[in-house]
């Protein structure tokens, strides 16, 4: 439903003025309590139909779905803004989308004008992380307030500040932690954690996909509010752990990634800065700048090559909704400040006690109020800055190429689909060549695409295209290395196994090119190998535990994209045994021995959701391979897979301090074996994920074979790594017989976050097994 109120007559109708806050309902008025209640939550259900209710009382907000969730909710946007505002609100869009892209602005003149006559455009976003339930319910009392009050603060906001909300990210996972908190609220088992990913694939991880674009949220948030608006700010309202600081705004940790221009670096940290001191100002203890949080990966950072400022906060979480008490002598360290202590950058410390749900709103709401008075007052600052970074980037920066060109004649189809897509989606001009060219005395043919750099969102393009060379920082000189708050490595042509060339000149002019394709659809269209397509396909199981882990998520994913017929394979299931009869290959994902085998505790949980495998379900997954299956195992779960066939398998980076051997995510290259089923269809080297639970094995079992190793010298493709020389030439993926069986143990990531393209036909490759027939059934 679109609500906008543009004509003459409704403006008048409004002018008669103060009757609107009578009209617009309370959220108290809705659900019963005020937002920010102990053990009180509203679901999406209560809080899509609270925005409705909102948007058809106020004039001053729009409600718009941006289209459905992974499991088919609606997902809205809130525009909300001036009566005057919104009656031209198209010509207010139209003024952005010129400060946006500087070659439609004719000169200082008009530039001078759009920024007297513009708006600063806000997106605040909550709750993408659903167990951090204060977003999704603060945005309610912000909602109501910025509809309902007339306040000199609020009108000041409402007529120079466009606020896109996004009251949840994550409306499934918004629905589904507050009815699983509901339903256990009052009980032993209050606050329990919730025993499936919250959102459907990707768990936790729905916040590391903002350059990949896999999830629906995440597509309808990209095309819907930031490429439909490009906001200069955006707020993305999260929480943290409970023994620190109580809130943190920016500036951000080093380092810094340095395709972000810098004065959208210092932007960030004026408005965090100020909306620190803001909450200061009103005695609020707690609040931490410069420490804990980095903002190098552009994974939780679009706006930052969209010229948009991104304002991360974190609050300090209680149980759910249920208060806790913070013991004093429990606060301690964190990252670049310490919370016991009074510094520079956490100047007000707080003191532990009872801390709960009422506090965290209360803070959200008054951070998200410090930022909107910050882009209100300082509207002329934040259209200006916004531009000049729009006109460097058309300009081209010295540091990057003239263009980067994707050859047209690539072996990888997929990853090349996959790159352009990302590309587009983030509004990066892509090029065709419609006949051969040479650039930098190279020949390219025609079908080739052209990226110049030389327009809006080049810094994407660059930091996604580029090869990445993190700084070697260490916590003291020659210390450990300081962890970065993410991952190191994010090279597209790497992760996707598609050729991409940084040229100086080119011999056609852009003019010659043809125009940008439009995105067409925001689909995948991957094709699953045929050995896996046809009805003699291996049956395939994925091991869903009730701490299934995010790997496991996008593995599935995966599959369903490419529609992999598979089944899940849960505790119960395994523990009745004969899983020969069901399955041809079993996958177990980057998980613990300890969490596979007992999952939760008895007692933390309602007994169902308690338990792993068990002995039962451990015999039956041994018996399942020693008698023909295939077990596949990632990462961490290789030493599940060791441990239940005692296998002669070592791994040579285990227990190395972080000094000696350290690779927070990067991407590494492995020399894979010609002629082994498992690298079927790959050149002899691939780029591959490595990160905290991969592996460099050393293998003694006479049987195996080792289908791919790490690179000799230094592996290193692109990120961060301390001591290559652990691994090198190391074993990477082996293929290990037992009985009439085998194992499959991969030592990095064949799968890393729907990213690595490259090697998935290895995962794929993986599940091309067949349990032998009955008939083939010897003694065993
Ligand atoms: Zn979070």
């Amino acid at each position: 439903m679109l609500l906008r109120f543009r004509t003459a007559a409704t403006l008048s109708v409004i002018a008669v003025g103060s009757l609107t806050a009578q009209t617009v309902p309370s959220p108290a008025s809705q659900f019963g309590f005020v937002p920010g209640t102990d053990r009180e939550l509203a679901d999406w259900t209560a809080l899509s139909a609270y925005y409705e209710a909102v948007a058809t009382a106020s004039p001053r907000v729009a409600i718009d779905t941006l289209g459905a969730t992974t499991a088919g909710r609606p997902f809205i946007m809130l525009t909300v803004t001036s009566e005057a505002n919104h009656a031209r609100l198209d010509e207010l869009h139209d003024i952005q989308m010129r400060l946006a892209d500087p070659r439609r602005v004719s000169g200082e003149a008009e530039l001078e004008r759009l920024v007297q006559e513009g708006r600063t455009v806000v997106l605040i976003t909550h709750g993408i992380h659903a167990t951090e339930v204060g977003g999704p319910q603060s945005a309610a009392n912000l909602i109501y307030r910025l509809a309902s009050s007339d306040e000199p603060k609020v009108r000041e906001i409402l007529d120079n500040v466009i606020l896109l909300d996004i009251p949840s990210l994550n409306p499934d996972g918004t629905e589904w932690v507050v009815d699983w908190y509901n339903r256990f609220v009052g009980t032993e088992y209050e606050a329990a954690p919730m025993p499936w990913l919250y959102q459907f694939y990707v768990g936790h991880d729905n916040n590391r996909d903002w350059y990949a674009f896999t999830q629906d949220e995440t597509i309808h948030t990209v095309t819907g509010a930031h490429n439909a608006w490009h906001p200069q700010i955006v707020h993305d309202i999260h929480q943290m752990g409970g023994r620190g600081a109580r809130i943190f705004f920016p500036p951000y940790i080093d380092p810094i990634e340095h395709n972000i221009d810098p004065a959208i670096i210092s932007a960030v940290n004026q408005l965090g800065t100020y909306m620190a001191a803001e909450l200061t100002a009103q005695g609020k203890s707690g609040v931490v700048t410069s420490a804990i949080y980095d903002g190098f990966t552009p994974a939780r950072a679009y706006q930052h090559y969209h010229a948009g400022a991104r304002i991360l906060s974190e609050t300090a979480s209680a149980s759910l909704a249920t208060p806790v008490v913070v013991d004093p002598a429990s606060i301690g360290g964190g990252r670049q400040y310490d919370a016991a202590v009074a510094s520079a950058n956490y100047p007000n410390p707080w003191t532990g006690g009872e801390w709960g749900l009422p506090d965290i709103v209360d803070y959200m709401e008054s951070g998200a109020m410090a930022l909107l008075t910050n882009a209100a007052k300082n509207r002329e600052f934040w259209l200006r800055n916004f531009y000049h970074v729009n006109e460097r980037a058309v300009r081209g920066w010295d540091s990057w190429p003239a263009a980067w060109i994707i050859p047209a004649d690539q072996q990888n189809p997929v990853g090349l689909a996959y790159v352009l897509r990302i590309l587009r989606m983030a509004d990066v001009e892509v090029h065709r060549a419609s006949r051969g060219f040479s650039a930098d005395g190279r020949a390219f043919a025609a079908g080739s695409y052209v990226v110049p750099m030389q327009q809006p969102y080049a810094s994407f393009a660059q930091t996604m295209l580029e090869i990445q060379e993190y700084p070697d920082l260490r916590e003291y000189p020659g210390g450990p290395p300081r962890r970065p708050y993410d991952v190191t490595g994010h090279t597209l042509g790497l992760l996707m196994d598609v050729e991409t060339v940084p040229v100086e000149t080119v011999s056609v002019a852009l003019a010659e090119l043809l125009e940008p394709d439009p995105i067409a659809t925001p689909d995948f269209a991957f094709r699953l190998p045929d050995f896996l397509s046809g009805s003699e396909a291996p049956r395939v199981a994925m091991y869903k535990s009730w701490q299934e882990p995010m790997e496991a998520g996008w593995t599935r994913w995966v599959f369903d994209q490419h529609g992999l017929q598979y089944d899940t394979l849960k505790d119960s299931r395994a523990r009745r045994g004969d899983l020969g009869s069901d399955y041809d290959v079993i996958v177990l994902q980057d998980q613990s021995s300890e969490s596979i085998e007992s999952g939760y505790e008895s007692g933390r949980l309602p007994d169902e959701y308690t338990g792993g495998l068990g002995v039962a379900g451990a015999a039956s997954l041994a018996d399942f391979v020693r008698s023909g299956g295939r077990l596949v195992a990632i990462d961490e779960a290789t030493e599940f897979v060791i441990e239940l066939f005692g296998l002669d398998v070592g791994n040579a980076v285990e227990r190395l301090p972080t000094q000696d051997f350290y690779v927070p995510g990067s991407i590494l290259e492995v020399d894979l074996e010609p002629g082994h089923a498992l690298s079927r269809g790959m050149d002899s080297r691939t780029p591959v994920w490595f990160w905290r639970s991969s592996r460099a094995f050393d293998v003694n079992e006479e049987n195996a074979t080792v289908a791919a190793r790490y690179a000799m010298g230094d592996p290193l493709l692109s990120g961060w790594i301390l001591g290559p020389q652990h691994l090198a030439g190391k074993a990477a993926l082996v293929e290990i017989p037992v009985g009439r069986g085998s194992v499959v143990l991969f030592g990095f990531q064949p799968n890393y976050r729907a990213q690595t393209a490259a090697t998935w036909p290895l995962l794929f490759n993986a599940l091309n097994f067949r349990r032998p027939s009955m008939q083939d059934d010897g003694p065993r």
